[in-house]
């Protein structure tokens, strides 16, 4: 489990800023994917060797009482599920009424608060953290958020105390104990149906495993002597019929359920369309590179027409996934769901593609002589060899000289292409350039 860090503050103080430097890493890796939204409150970033999601809590304001809360209802939630807090503080405002108000609030989160006193550009750092520490939180961390100062020094400390996360070899887990199966989405679009419907189709061996932290529960079971495991992050598979309490979406939770899982089964209402919520969870998928499949489900029932243009929608609308096999069923009666499996099986293999630097170079020289990377300022890009760096989501290494400058378009024609020839389906796929001058 990635340690959740909330950012918490009030207006101004540079909470946005951090939330940048904090998730820069990633940013590159959805920013080229135009049509995909991207909420800027959830993240993911790595640092001090470690991964973690980082939340920016946003809406602090005044309560009913007068009192600095949270507003929003995610960003309550948000707290909730937090791992730390980064309670952030402007260094050269000093302290103010609402850092006080904010402070009382700290204290009743019963869990670990830093301080962290922002824009300490130019500032004497012991000066500027002096009159912060009558909050009496603990820690007080000097950073300046715009350059990055002192945010390394600062992640060290905040994420000490998490273990770090277990080096598991993926492939050979799920070669194992078969592959780990998430399905998310939005509230009400039929997860709690169609999981029910995955399990009791077949005559499944069912188990249930006690439930471990964070309410993920595991299910393993057998279908067609195939061994899966269903993870069942929401409680989905015990809400069933019987009460249909209508379930909170979390964002963290389903952003620790794509992590856990080989492949998510990402279930959308056809009767709704993409909405912007099935398209940040999306987002949340392709950022951590997971395999991937989308349902659209509650399609019995629909017209001719209506399947039409929601197809032509989606069509429309995933664009900057044209990998991601889209797939219509209806939970309720079953159909299409059987089909999932070699979506879902097709996705995880894609996920480790096996080929030789020597071959892959080879379909890159065919790629790059079909259409020539242009020509960026007085320099011709040149690419040299390509090999494989990594799987799950796979990413393509390609070495050359001013291999770096190559531009998004370029590079999305390079992926594109080489998904192709490699036939994979499913999964994200990087590719990254190394510059050799
Ligand atoms: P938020 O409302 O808490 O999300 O604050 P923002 O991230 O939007 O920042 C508010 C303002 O403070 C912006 O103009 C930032 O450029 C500025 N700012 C943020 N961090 C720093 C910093 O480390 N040093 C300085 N000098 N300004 C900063
Ligand atoms: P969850 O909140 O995503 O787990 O959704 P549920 O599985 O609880 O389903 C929400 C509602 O949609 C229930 O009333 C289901 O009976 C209904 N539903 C689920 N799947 C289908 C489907 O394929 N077709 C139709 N017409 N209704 C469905």
């Amino acid at each position: 489990m990635k340690p959740v860090l909330a950012l918490v503050g009030r207006p101004n103080v540079g909470k946005s800023t951090l939330f940048n430097r904090l998730t820069r890493t990633r940013d590159a890796l959805v920013a080229d994917m135009p049509g995909l939204t991207r909420d800027r409150k959830y993240g993911l970033g790595r640092g001090a060797d470690r991964p973690y999601v980082v939340i920016d809590t946003g809406g602090i304001g005044e309560g009913l009482e007068g009192v600095a809360e949270p507003t929003t209802e995610q960003a309550r939630l948000a707290l909730a599920e937090a791992d730390a807090v980064l309670f952030l503080v402007d260094g050269r405002a000093g302290l103010t009424v609402a850092d006080q108000q904010l402070a009382q609030l700290m204290r009743t989160l019963n869990k670990p608060v830093h301080l962290v006193v922002n824009k300490t550009d130019g500032l004497d750092e012991d000066s500027a953290m002096a009159e912060f520490y009558a909050l009496g939180l603990g820690e007080v961390h000097a950073i300046a958020a715009v350059h990055g100062r002192g945010v390394r020094r600062m992640l060290e400390n905040v994420l000490a105390p998490f273990p770090l996360p277990p080096e598991v070899d993926a492939e050979e887990q799920a070669a194992d104990s078969g592959i780990k199966v998430a399905v998310l989405g939005r509230p009400n679009v039929g997860k709690s149906t169609l999981v029910n419907r995955l399990l009791g189709e077949e005559r499944v061996v069912v188990y249930d495993m006690a439930g471990t932290t964070r309410d993920t529960i595991e299910i393993p079971y057998e279908r067609h002597g195939k061994r899966y495991t269903l993870l069942d992050t929401a409680g989905i598979r015990r809400r069933g019929k019987v009460f249909e309490a209508v379930e909170k979406f979390s964002v963290i939770k389903a952003m620790q359920a794509i992590d856990d899982a080989h492949v998510v089964v990402i279930v959308i209402d056809a009767r709704e369309g993409l909405t912007e919520q099935d398209l940040h969870l999306l987002g949340y998928i392709i950022e951590a590179g997971r395999s991937v499949v989308m349902a659209v489900n509650k399609w019995d029932g629909l017209s001719v027409e209506h399947r039409e243009q929601v197809k032509a929608e989606l069509g429309r609308r995933l664009e900057f996934a044209p990998w991601m096999r889209v797939h219509t069923i209806s939970a309720l009666h079953g159909t299409g769901v059987g089909d999932l499996y070699p979506l879902i099986e097709r996705a995880w293999a894609s996920a480790f593609p096996k080929v030789s630097t020597n071959s892959l170079t080879q379909m890159m020289e065919a790629i790059v002589a079909r259409h020539q990377p242009p020509i960026v300022g007085r320099n011709r890009i040149k690419l040299r060899y390509a090999h494989i760096g990594g799987s799950n989501p796979p990413r393509i290494i390609i070495h050359g000289s001013k291999a770096d400058s190559v531009p998004a378009g370029y590079r999305r024609y390079l992926e594109n292409r080489f998904r192709e020839q490699l036939k994979l389906e499913g999964t994200p796929v990087r590719v990254e350039f190394k510059s050799s001058e």
